[in-house]
């Protein structure tokens, strides 16, 4: 008989193991997240770190950053380690514009009964304007325009041309008069006034018997210590333009970059109202702030013409 002999032996230890690892890198972001910087300055990314079993890896970097172009760009950082597990992060690098002007906006021939929704608007985005008021609306709403901290100027009380442009006397009666009006309601005594029809009106003419008296008046609004305002930027709502998106589109694309604009809108329109929201955001949103006028603005003065 043939008796196989034989050994079994039982191997127990481990069986040969593949190291796998599918743990992915780690990467950590150097400096800030969201970065923030000025439109026009050097984007210097400071790019990130990975690490992979306590080992630096490489990190490649993708996207692109314009910063002569306010907005919101996102940089992705990826590593891969050598068995292919991948990582990624991302950066926001925020481009905020630079100042590129003031923007004052006005409005005339209020109140009116859009003001309220108006004042709502402004105090939204805590945006300061300047009102020149006539003696028209409720007392309420001109309060209200004081106390929310806007400034108050003064269009005289009537605005009715062929009154106040008959004579010097009956232009400052009627500027006194609004400007009591003002003092009554808010308390304060406003030296701020811009002339129905801004100082480059011509109507004045049919009314002033030939005395030219624009010449006069703006001489002597600033002896009796006024300070009056024209407009360099019309928001065409008084003439041609009815529609809120005709005024928004006139605005924007005559607001003066780097410089000063005063634009001219009328708060008893209330399309011209209805424009007002978009005007801010496009202002903000380009590097603009709006300011209230006071007695040491730029005045946007037209040149005379009666
Ligand atoms: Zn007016």
């Amino acid at each position: 008989m043939i008796f196989l002999c034989g050994i079994i032996t039982l191997d127990l230890s481990p069986a040969p193991t593949m190291e796998f690892d599918t743990i992915a890198p780690e990467i950590t972001l150097n400096g800030e997240n969201p970065l923030i910087i000025k439109e026009g300055d050097d984007f210097n990314d400071p790019g990130a770190k990975a690490t992979d079993n306590n080992e630096e890896i490489e990190v490649t970097t993708s996207g692109k950053v314009n910063a002569s172009d306010p907005g919101n760009y996102l940089i992705s950082y990826t590593a891969t380690d050598a068995t292919g597990n991948v990582a990624t992060k991302s950066r926001v690098v925020t481009v905020i514009p630079r100042n590129h002007g003031t923007i004052y906006l006005t409005f005339d021939d209020g109140p009116g009964i859009y003001t309220a929704t108006l004042l709502d608007i402004l105090n939204k985005y805590n945006v300061k304007a300047t009102f020149f008021v006539t003696g028209a609306g409720d007392d309420n709403l001109l309060r209200r325009e004081y106390n929310e901290g806007h400034a108050i100027g003064l269009h005289t009380f009537s605005h009715n041309y062929s009154y106040i442009y008959t004579s010097i006397d009956n232009f400052f009666e009627d500027l006194y008069k609004i400007q009591n009006r003002v003092k009554n309601v808010t308390g304060y005594t406003s030296y701020l006034m811009r002339f129905p029809g801004g100082s480059s009106n011509t109507i004045s003419s049919r009314y002033d018997g030939g005395q030219h008296i624009m010449s006069k008046l703006v001489e002597e609004v600033k002896k009796r210590g006024f300070i009056y305002f024209d407009w360099n930027v019309t928001s065409g709502d008084a003439g041609g333009t009815t529609s809120s998106t005709g005024v928004y589109q006139n605005v924007i694309n005559r607001v003066i970059k780097d410089g000063n604009s005063v634009v001219l809108q009328h708060d008893i329109k209330k399309f011209s109202v209805a424009a007002v929201e978009r005007i801010i955001k496009w202002g903000l949103e380009n590097g603009y702030t709006f300011k209230k006028l006071d007695n040491t603005s730029f005045t946007a003065h037209h040149g005379v013409n009666n």
